[in-house]
């Protein structure tokens, strides 16, 4: 079915009127209250001749104003920018150049970042999450006199089909930043998609999800936020990662899926005790964004009793394409099948065009009604990546013969040793079987002899111990000799993206500075 964002929220007032919509803290929202509040912000808006097809900034962590703002923004027929926290004053100038937004909605604790490169802006809106008082300048406002003597207006009208709803920018792992346009359509269509798909094993009335992933990230916006709007369940916001607060949250509400990413995983499942805080109240945990170990899904299962489900998806695809049968068939591993209403392809790496038999590597393409609409501004790039309505991931993939995708890793990322491809990934994998071993990263680094070769990064267990002689045995007698890392590195932690993603990329040009 069709419709806007606002208009799907609305729709569950009406059943839920009164069911508590978002839960922070001591706060509760019931989706009467968040309908009310969405309304509001819109009226606030209008005073500041917000309308349609303008762009607004929200750089906020997880929070109720989050959520107001952005179906607020949206009510007016404007556009959402996402704006990751944790930017600098120069990725935060670019974003805010390159969608031409105006207002911005920030957190006060980051607004000393904004302040230098936010002088354009007509208005920015300071959100205080702990009371303080926070300098306001002439085009800053805080929240409450944002919202003083405002009233609700009626939503402008909007072509879900045609009408963007968000900028998501891609990076945190790559080049340049590119702001995925991603309309109502896609991203009404997406949570549809997801919740059909779960239909063998269904969200219920007394569901309640822990949203640790941020919300301005593609992931925590659809599989948390919008996904619990749909259903109209109750959504847990926590701003931060961090284990013992997460398992305290987990004690006092008791929720029972829990989207996360696979290093939330690890810290939870190698945390003591954890055991101790009620985690098997968690019936579904969704791992999406990076590889889930397979190591981990086994040991966690345990530990929890929980299910866990892997999804795979990216920006330009709002975000899921795939996830694991909620019954039936599990493979570990893999990435399940394409959601309802979303065909899949593997094609061959070099031209794109010729369709792979099952089992060989290629690079994954989608097409369905989550595909965005293109990149803001940047023409070739869109060309480039969607094709015929195709949407290439730039990641390679193999499918199975029962229709099955196993994510082999990013295209970008292959290291070619010698002449073979080796895939991080694989060896990564072979690492997290260590029991000794925490994290691992993988990357090629420039070698005169073979063109690249394999290092590995490695985090150890607390308390536990191995030398790199006994890591590197432990490769050999798992992997080919052209996949055995060449060098081992011990860290302390690996380099991460806000929503912890080990970030190889930052591995490699680190290695680049040592060498030159
Ligand atoms: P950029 O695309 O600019 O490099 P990014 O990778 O962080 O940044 P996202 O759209 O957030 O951009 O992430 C999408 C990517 O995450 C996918 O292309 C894929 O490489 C990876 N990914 C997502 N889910 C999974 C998964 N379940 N298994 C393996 N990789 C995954």
């Amino acid at each position: 079915e069709i419709m806007s964002l606002p208009q799907m929220l609305d729709r569950t007032v009406e059943r839920h009127r009164d069911k508590t919509a978002v839960t922070f803290y001591q706060m509760e929202l019931s989706y009467e209250q968040l309908q009310g509040m969405t309304r509001l912000v819109a009226g606030a808006l209008q005073r500041l001749n917000v309308g349609k097809g303008d762009r607004v900034g929200l750089m906020l962590p997880n929070c109720p104003q989050y959520v107001a703002a952005f179906y607020g923004i949206l009510r007016r027929g404007a556009i959402v920018v996402q704006v990751n926290p944790m930017y600098t004053e120069r990725e935060i100038e670019y974003v805010l150049q390159d969608s031409g937004a105006d207002v911005l909605f920030v957190l006060a604790d980051l607004y000393p970042r904004v302040k230098n490169v936010g002088h354009h802006l007509k208005k920015v809106i300071i959100v205080e999450l702990t009371p303080g008082s926070s300098e306001l300048t002439e085009n800053t406002v805080s929240w409450d006199s944002f919202l003083d003597g405002a009233s609700p207006v009626a939503d402008e009208m909007v072509d879900p089909e045609q009408d963007v709803a968000v900028f998501q920018y891609t990076g945190g792992t790559t080049g340049r930043s590119k702001g995925a346009m991603l309309t109502h359509r896609n991203l009404v269509a997406n949570v549809q998609q997801i919740n059909e798909h779960a239909s063998e094993d269904p969200f219920s009335e007394g569901d309640k999800i822990l949203t640790v992933i941020p919300l301005f990230h593609v992931y925590g916006m659809t599989c948390a936020m919008n996904l619990g709007i749909l259903i109209g369940i109750n959504v847990i916001l926590l701003p931060r990662f961090e284990p013992l607060e997460v398992l305290q949250a987990i004690q006092q509400h008791q929720p029972t899926y829990f989207p996360g990413v696979p290093t939330m995983y690890v810290a939870l499942n190698s945390y003591p005790g954890a055991e101790q805080y009620g985690i098997n109240a968690i019936r579904v945990c969704n791992s999406g964004s990076a590889p889930l170990p397979v190591e981990l899904i086994q040991s966690f299962e345990k530990k929890t009793g929980a299910t866990m489900i892997e999804g795979y998806g990216l920006s330009e695809a709002s975000p899921t394409t795939h996830s694991t049968p909620r019954k039936g068939l599990r493979k570990p591993g893999s990435i399940g099948i394409p959601l309802p209403g979303t065909e899949a392809r593997i094609v061959d790496l070099e031209t794109g065009t010729r369709t792979l038999p099952i089992g060989e590597a290629g690079e994954l393409v989608i097409r369905g009604p989550q595909v965005m609409k293109g990149y803001w501004n940047m023409p070739e790039e869109t060309e480039q990546t969607i094709r015929d309505g195709w949407l290439f991931t730039g990641d390679i993939a193999r499918m199975d013969e029962d229709g099955y995708f196993y994510i082999m890793d990013r295209k970008k990322d292959l290291i070619i040793a010698s002449g073979y491809n080796v895939y991080p990934r694989e060896i990564e994998e072979v690492l997290y079987t260590h029991p000794a071993v925490l994290e691992a990263a993988v990357v090629g680094v420039p070698d005169a002899y073979r063109g690249e070769s394999v290092k590995a990064f490695v985090v150890l267990k607390p308390g536990a111990s191995a030398t790199v002689e006994e890591i590197e045995q432990f490769c050999r007698q798992n992997l080919a000799a052209f996949k055995i890392p060449r060098q081992i590195e011990f860290r302390a932690s690996l380099p991460k993206t806000a929503v912890g993603k080990i970030l190889r990329r930052v591995l490699v040009e680190e290695e680049k500075r040592q060498r030159s």
